[in-house]
């Protein structure tokens, strides 16, 4: 795929002519935190940040997504008729999404898009959305991601990836569609040998950066029921509050809850996220909760991440080592230390 090399001072005319075809969303401070949101006709994505503080998946499944709408009005024939909620069919591009998080969009399509099934939420809000990454220079002190299969600039699951190289980015087109992008920006040339040469010398320092945080070599082989009853459990929660920030803020957690909210005779149904974290995530209409207990839920949290969906899909964990859970949880309850302490059990 082509590589080229862009000005800064020519980045924003590129823009301008993406901006006719696309809707453009990136980074942008919002008191502390940074987060995706729609650029403004002159404004440019802020690449000053390190992680956004929300990751791209709300942009494909929306923490609260209208699904059906319908009428309970009895004068209506169609009272009670399910009618798909209109479509946002705008393309819509995506800029300095996170090689961790382009990762995890891959990794979280596989429950909406597989064999059995596709979800045609989550298939149109993917299909709409390009994007254009950005590598990281410098990863957090919470970043692990070359632990668990990534790396900080890794083009995977990307249409574009940049590497910022000073008063140049190296544009690197990784699928067709981001070759035609690319082929829009007439101000760009091929890139030199020094510039190449130091993207290469960046790719290598950000990786020196994250040495192996988090060991996952075991997690296949380890006795699932023996793990389930660990008596390290009992140590990890002992902390949580159950916020649910971990989930929250999770760009692998892709579990949600269906309800209807009825407002006079219209009504909608909604799909919102939901957590393993929340004790009403599993109760029971009977008033049963298989998970009633702190423990149960937290464990269930890192089994799925880390147990389950090795065993299921025998393909890596299921975290990208973002390290939003370790960054935001206000009890720094550590995945990295509860992956180490998963791998290296021991059962009797
Ligand atoms: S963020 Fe921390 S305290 Fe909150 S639910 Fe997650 S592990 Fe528990
Ligand atoms: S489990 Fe934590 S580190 Fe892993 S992808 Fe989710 S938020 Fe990021």
């Amino acid at each position: 795929m082509t590589t080229k090399s862009l000005a800064k001072k020519d980045f924003a005319t590129w823009l301008g002519r993406l901006r006719r075809q696309f809707k453009l969303l990136g980074p942008a401070r919002q008191g502390e935190q940074f987060n995706f949101v729609a650029l403004g006709e002159e404004e440019e994505p802020d690449f000053t940040f390190q992680n956004t503080r929300l990751s791209p998946k709300e942009l494909v499944q929306p923490p609260s997504e209208r699904m059906f709408q319908f009428s309970l009005d009895p004068a209506d024939p169609e009272a009670h008729v399910l009618k798909e909620a209109p479509w946002d069919e705008a393309p819509r591009l995506l800029l300095g999404v996170r090689p961790c998080d382009a990762q995890a969009l891959k990794l979280v399509e596989i429950n909406f898009i597989n064999p059995e099934y596709r979800d045609p939420w989550w298939q149109h809000g993917r299909e709409t959305l390009t994007l254009v990454g950005l590598g990281c220079n410098q990863p957090c002190s919470t970043c692990f991601c070359t632990s668990v299969g990534g790396g900080p600039f890794n083009p995977q699951g990307l249409d574009i990836l940049l590497t910022d190289l000073g008063d140049t980015f190296l544009v690197q087109a990784v699928t067709e569609k981001g070759a035609a992008l690319l082929a829009e920006a007439g101000e760009a040339g091929a890139p030199s040998a020094e510039q190449l040469q130091q993207a290469e010398t960046t790719r290598r320092e950000a990786e020196a950066a994250l040495p192996l945080q988090m060991a996952t070599d075991r997690l296949k082989e380890q006795p699932l029921l023996p793990l389930f009853n660990a008596p390290f459990w009992e140590d990890v929660q002992f902390s949580c509050i159950n916020c649910g920030t971990c989930t929250y803020l999770c760009p692998t957690c892709w579990c949600f809850d269906i309800q209807d909210e009825v407002e006079g005779t219209q009504g909608i149904r909604m799909r919102n996220w939901d957590a393993c974290m929340f004790p009403l995530f599993t109760l029971h209409g009977t008033g049963h909760n298989p998970r009633e207990q702190k423990l149960q839920r937290v464990r269930q949290r890192f089994m799925h991440k880390l147990k389950y969906f090795v065993n299921k899909y025998d393909d890596g964990v299921a975290c990208v080592g973002c390290g939003r859970c370790v960054q935001f949880c206000p009890v720094n309850i550590d995945i990295r230390r509860v992956g180490n302490l998963m791998n290296a059990f021991e059962a009797k």
